[in-house]
């Protein structure tokens, strides 16, 4: 079998190496996990149950070694780190209550009683992007065990070190052989093969738009379920009437965390036209105290960016547009990038419109709060975006003018595992994540039972 180097960003040394599997192997653990769905479905909810909450549990016993190895691997800091571990913890024991409360509805019709039931689909396909190893497959895989299917997982390419171990440690749980596999390898070969192979009823993808749209036409074909978190390109409004000191100090958090590399960046920054320079006054010293580290430092509040290429493609944007600051980056070895604000003289400027997915925040005025809606509604996503005022009904005015799925007020939340989250627009398609999402891993069956005699 063909191999994959793994490389640490923060040297660019490569350390190890996995497997990168073919066809073969993915359509035979495609195949097991057909099988094991047989028994796993038949699991007694309240057993499905204690397994989630067991699986949660050695996650939360392997914090540290997971934190670490995503530090080595995808160059998070070690607090980001810790938490998205954390995060599969909690999304595990979130949905470990949803097995005993998936009830279906009793349904007032003549001459019987009617019964809907919430019945698992299958063997369902997740395939992950390289910014978030870990939370990102745990909102796929949490729910869909729970809802009865099996899974099988595809990490990038050259993130797979997280979800590896998190298959070894559902297995050290207890859940079945075959019940949630992962299968790292190139996502044409592994990835493209979920699509097409007629055991795979669903398919969770998240990742670029452009791969998206390719894994939804290639769902159509067998009418195959699928959900689709893409890219973001999402805008951080603060008006002059809002607490200006705190929204400066936390707009670069808000972009530069996981160095950018973040579907739900604020990476377009429009500030009112009358507060615009003191604005900008306030938020230079927070740029350039924004701590670039090794991140495996307790102190790091960003690390590399994850590879070569990558470095190139960010750098790309900076090259003719007018910088406002930047802050500090590392030198030496690994794929830094330091913090860089940039202003935007119009909205068709690249920087402006594509989504760079680096530590590179776009600043423009604007006029008036209709100006603001129209100017944060200009771009193809949809996916997530700030709103900073004192004023209750502007934010709220606000936040229901702007076209995205996920909005916060006076902070910059996006996902929160008890809410929905996903897309509008070329952002995605579905939610992930909250109350509902268990439901996108069943269909409903609908049973009528004749009392006639
Ligand atoms: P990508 O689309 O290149 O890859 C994502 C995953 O898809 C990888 O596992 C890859 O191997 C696989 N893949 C690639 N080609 C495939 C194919 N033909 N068939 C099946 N699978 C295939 O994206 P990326 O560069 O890894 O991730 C960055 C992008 O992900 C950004 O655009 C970002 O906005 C987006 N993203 C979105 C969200 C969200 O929730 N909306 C979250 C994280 C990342």
């Amino acid at each position: 079998m063909d191999s994959s180097d793994v490389i640490n960003p923060a040297t660019g040394a490569v350390f190890t190496a996995v497997p990168a599997n073919g066809v073969t192997e993915t359509d035979a653990a495609i195949e097991r996990a057909q099988r094991a769905f047989m028994s796993w479905r038949e699991v007694a909810p309240g057993d499905r149950a204690r397994l989630l909450r067991r699986f949660a549990a050695v996650v939360d016993d392997h914090i540290e070694e997971l934190a670490a190895l995503e530090v080595r691997n995808s160059g998070h800091t070690i607090g980001n780190a810790r938490w998205e571990a954390g995060n599969v913890r909690d999304v595990l024991d979130y949905y470990a209550g949803a097995p005993e409360r998936l009830s279906g509805r009793q349904i007032p019709v003549p001459g019987g009683i009617d019964v809907t039931f919430h019945e698992p689909l299958g063997v369902v396909g997740i395939i992950v992007p390289w910014n978030f190893p870990m939370p990102i497959a745990g909102w796929g895989f949490a729910p869909a065990l729970a809802a009865g299917n099996t899974v099988v997982l595809k990490p990038a390419e050259v993130t797979p070190l997280t979800a590896i171990r998190l298959g070894e440690l559902a297995l050290e749980a207890g859940l079945p052989e075959g019940v949630f596999t992962v299968i790292p390898g190139k996502g044409s070969v592994v990835g493209q093969r979920f699509v097409e192979h007629p055991a795979v009823r669903k398919v969770c993808f998240t990742g670029s738009t452009p791969v998206g749209k390719s894994i939804m036409a290639g769902c159509a074909d067998q009418v195959k379920r699928v959900t689709l978190e893409l890219g973001g390109k999402s805008a951080n409004i603060v008006f002059a009437d809002a607490d200006l000191e705190r929204a400066a100090a936390t707009a670069p958090g808000g972009v530069f965390d996981n160095a950018g590399q973040d579907c739900c960046a604020r990476s377009r920054l429009l500030v009112q036209e009358s507060v615009y320079e003191r604005f900008l006054s306030l938020l230079e010293p927070a740029v350039k105290a924004f701590r670039v580290q090794d991140p495996a430092l307790d102190t790091a509040e960003m690390g590399p960016l994850i590879s070569a290429a990558h470095r190139d493609k960010v750098a790309s944007y900076t090259g003719d547009a007018e910088v406002a600051f930047t802050g500090e980056a590392p030198g030496g070895d690994g794929w830094w990038f330091p913090p860089t604000v940039l202003l935007a003289r119009s909205s068709s400027d690249r920087h402006w419109r594509e989504e760079v997915f680096g530590p590179v925040l776009s600043v423009m005025p604007f006029h008036d709060e209709a100006e603001a809606i129209e100017l944060a509604n200009d771009t193809e996503y949809g996916l997530s975006g700030s709103i900073w005022t004192r004023d209750l009904g502007r934010a709220l005015r606000v936040s229901r003018g702007v076209q995205s799925g996920n909005l916060s007020v006076n902070s910059h939340s996006s996902v929160r595992y008890w809410t929905p989250f996903g897309g509008m627009k070329q952002s995605g398609l579905g939610r992930e994540l909250g109350p509902d999402a268990l439901l996108s891993f069943t269909d409903v069956k609908n049973v009528f039972i004749s009392t006639d005699s």
